[in-house]
């Protein structure tokens, strides 16, 4: 009851506050995952029969086979239609056939709409399937994201993994628990070996998790452990944004600063430190150099571990 009560209390004071915001104000209310950048579109080649395509709002991976593609995630609904007709060209194919979401966010969703009615298989988990089938709102100054039309949603989703064959290559895609979201898959090219991770290593600058739709810092840091489980000292791994194509090395690197930070943010929460004293701790201040201004990512980081360890949770 005091929940509900509470929820409902926060709910109303969104309200109010998106009716006192003006447009200008409502961005910066944005976690940064929710605003990544779209365009110039870049692409890459993996192998003769795999691609990914860079600045479409979120990374894609196309992969083809005799029938068509299979994407790993549609960027943006702006860019995504753009960067698939920069696969099909550039892979030689005429359709897509198959696309999996890695998590529900906007900037890998975009595509959904158009193959969704084109009749593509579309594989997620389970909770990604239910964020996409519900009106979703990430902050209370935030206007609702709006769940997509029926037709849209992932119809082959997965609790756990699962596999499709494409020509001779095998993919497989697993659960990532928590982490970036509730609904998070990797995604597994066997004979490529390439690993895609989804929104849990962003790629650019700190994996902030998305707390609102079940993301957590200590999910995310599990996360990693799961990816560096899947690669080998060849794998290439492909994270949510950028160019760059990393390895295992650095993703070992990168899981031990999330490790470390989701341990000194819990002792912090333990003592009872408000965000502000968090801050002035400055647990992050030996990685930003490599990963840039941690202030979002430390607020939201906290705030992600409330739920989960607050006494009345
Ligand atoms: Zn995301």
């Amino acid at each position: 009851m005091k929940q509900t009560v509470s929820r409902r209390s926060v709910l109303q004071a969104g309200l109010a506050g998106a009716a006192a915001l003006s447009l200008g104000t409502l961005g910066s209310a944005l976690p940064r995952w929710a605003g990544a950048a779209t365009r110039p579109l870049s692409s890459q080649r993996l192998s003769d029969n795999l691609l990914l395509i860079s600045g479409a709002g979120g990374n894609i991976v196309a992969a083809r086979d005799a029938r068509g593609l299979l994407l790993v995630d549609g960027g943006t609904a702006a860019a995504g239609p753009e960067a698939l007709q920069r696969a099909l060209r550039e892979l030689g194919a005429r359709s897509a056939h198959t696309l999996i979401n890695t998590h529900w966010h906007g900037e890998h969703t975009g595509l959904n709409e158009a193959l969704g009615r084109q009749g593509a298989r579309i594989i997620a988990h389970e909770n990604t399937r239910l964020w996409l089938s519900t009106d979703v709102r990430l902050t209370p100054d935030a206007a609702p994201i709006k769940r997509l039309s029926a037709k849209a949603r992932p119809n082959d989703t997965t609790y756990t993994t699962g596999s499709t064959a494409l020509g001779d290559e095998t993919v497989s895609y697993g659960y990532l628990s928590q982490a970036h979201t509730d609904g998070d898959l990797y995604v597994k090219f066997a004979k490529a070996n390439v690993l895609v991770t989804g929104g849990v290593v962003a790629g650019q600058g700190w994996p902030t998790a998305d707390w609102v739709t079940g993301g957590w810092i200590s999910g995310t840091a599990a996360g990693y452990k799961t990816l560096v489980g899947l690669c080998d000292a060849q794998t290439r791994v492909i994270t949510a944004n950028g160019t760059q194509v990393i390895g295992k090395a650095e993703l070992e690197a990168e899981m031990a600063i999330i490790a470390n930070l989701a341990d000194q943010l819990t002792r912090m929460l333990r003592k009872g430190y408000a965000p502000a004293d968090m801050l002035a701790a400055a647990p992050a201040k030996d990685y930003e150099a490599k990963l840039g201004d941690a202030t979002q990512f430390l607020t939201e980081s906290f705030k992600s571990l409330w739920p989960r360890m607050a006494p009345d949770a």
